[in-house]
Parts: C-alpha cells; sequence; structure tokens
C-alpha cells in the first residue's frame, strides 16, 4: 500500500501552526482510490501531484475542523465541472458530515450543491463508535469536535490514522500492531486536548507500532524535520518519518 503525503500542513494559528506557503493542509492519498482528509489547497496539491480525481472512491475525513475538510467544496466541484465523473463518491467521516458538506456546496453557491446538476451520486456516511466496513476501522475518540480514529488493510499491511483525537483506550487499541502509525501533531509541550510528540511517541510506543509518520507539524520546523522527528524518538524507538507535501511512503 502506498501513502502519498500530498499536504502536511494544519492550521492552529499561535501555536506553530500558521500558514508559510510551503506546504499545503492535511491531505493524504492512499494507493489510487482513498483520499484521508481534504484542508486548505487540497485541490492544488492533488492537481500538483497530478492525481485523477476520478480513480477515488472514498474520502475520508477525522473530523471537522477546517484544516482536515474545507478543501472538500473544491475537489467535489473539480469532479464534476473539470472531470466530469459519473461514478458515485463516498464521503465517509463524524457525525454532521453530510450536513457540514452540503451546507458548505450551498453556501458558497456552487452548482455542484445540486443533486441533479452535479453528475455523480454523493453517498454518505456518518460514523458510529465502532466501525468495520470494506478495508476500513474506525473508533470515535475523544476532540472538542468529533473526531474518528481509522485503520486501514490491505494485502496484509495496515496503518492507523489519528486525525487529532486524544489517545484514549479504544483509540490505542485500534492502532495495536500497525506497520505504520500515522498521528498529527498540534503541540510541543503536553496539552489537554492537543497532541503533543510526546504523547505520540509514548502512544506508538504502547501500540507496538513498525514506524510512526507525523503530519500536522509544526512551521517552526520547515528545514528542520530531522529535529523534529528527534523529538518523538524521545519516546519511541523505531522509525519516525516527517513528510513533506508530496512524501510517499510504502506500507
Ligand atoms: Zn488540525
Ligand atoms: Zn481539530
Amino acid at each position: 500500500m502506498k501513502i502519498n503525503f500530498i499536504g502536511t500542513a494544519g492550521l492552529v494559528p499561535g501555536m506553530g501552526l500558521t500558514i508559510t506557503g510551503k506546504r499545503g493542509q492535511l491531505t493524504m492519498q492512499i494507493d489510487n482510490d482513498y483520499l484521508m482528509e481534504v484542508g486548505d489547497g487540497a485541490l492544488r496539491n492533488l492537481n500538483a501531484n497530478g492525481t485523477d480525481l476520478n480513480a477515488i472512491k472514498k474520502i475520508m475525513i477525522s473530523h471537522l475542523h477546517s484544516d482536515h475538510f474545507i478543501g472538500i467544496v473544491h475537489v467535489l466541484f473539480d469532479m464534476m465541472h473539470v472531470r466530469n465523473r459519473k461514478e458515485p463518491l463516498e464521503i465517509i467521516g463524524p457525525k454532521g458530515i453530510e450536513r457540514a458538506t452540503r451546507g458548505l456546496m450551498s453556501l458558497c453557491e456552487l452548482p455542484v450543491a445540486n443533486d441533479e446538476k452535479r453528475g455523480y451520486e454523493l453517498k454518505f456516511k456518518e460514523l458510529g463508535a465502532f466501525e468495520k466496513f470494506d478495508d476500513i476501522q474506525t473508533v470515535r475518540g475523544s476532540h472538542p469536535s468529533e473526531a474518528h480514529a481509522y485503520r486501514i488493510s490491505r494485502n496484509g499491511r495496515s496503518f492507523f490514522y489519528n486525525g487529532e483525537s486524544s489517545f484514549t483506550k479504544e483509540v490505542l487499541e485500534l492502532a495495536k500492531g500497525a506497520d505504520l502509525f500515522i498521528s498529527t501533531v498540534v503541540v510541543l509541550k503536553p496539552h489537554l486536548f492537543h497532541i503533543a510528540p510526546l504523547d505520540v511517541g509514548r502512544a506508538a510506543t504502547e501500540a507496538g507500532a513498525k514506524r510512526v509518520a507525523v503530519i500536522h507539524w509544526p512551521t517552526e520546523y520547515e528545514g528542520k524535520r530531522d529535529e523534529f522527528a528527534k523529538l518523538i524518538n524521545k519516546h519511541f524507538k523505531g522509525e519516525v518519518i516527517v513528510p513533506d507535501d508530496f512524501t510517499v511512503v510504502e506500507v
């Protein structure tokens, strides 16, 4: 399984997560058929990567905070107007994902909001506390906005992704033994509900993960990704990858 870290930035102004023009907000492409998160600038980076958006079958969202989600409008609009998509698209996420997606499209007064004009069907899946379907498993975590962690398994390999939930017992259980443990990092020092490098290192060790990749990493570490990896390595002995936009990792 190939994971392309199309966009790696988050946005929490004042916490080193400002926008610099160097990186797009979160988007990952899994093989050629899934997208995980669609932050601001997702379409720009997907186009720069040469992604075939008509091959995408599912878009998964961890939670509705804008740096994980707001780029969806342009991706859906591009599928309609540029790609002339006909195949249905599944959008998976927390409770409210359908209302939020449809709401954004209609607030922006875009024709893609109209089910007939769009030309392709949108199928929504709102996640419960635990889910298992196709090659996907999810659990509901804990964050100010309802957040879900994912695990995707293909050909005997699996990766885990936590897009900002605290590492609850259930989230850690989902991560157990994953070949790649992907997490966002939001703050440098431990915080009530934002993930710090220490939390990722400890959680990956506890889950017995083989490798770690961190995204949403702070602007201060642009050009110094090795230094950032060392912060995680204090609590995790395996390989730590700090992907830049378009870094591809084979799982
Ligand atoms: Zn975020
Ligand atoms: Zn968030």
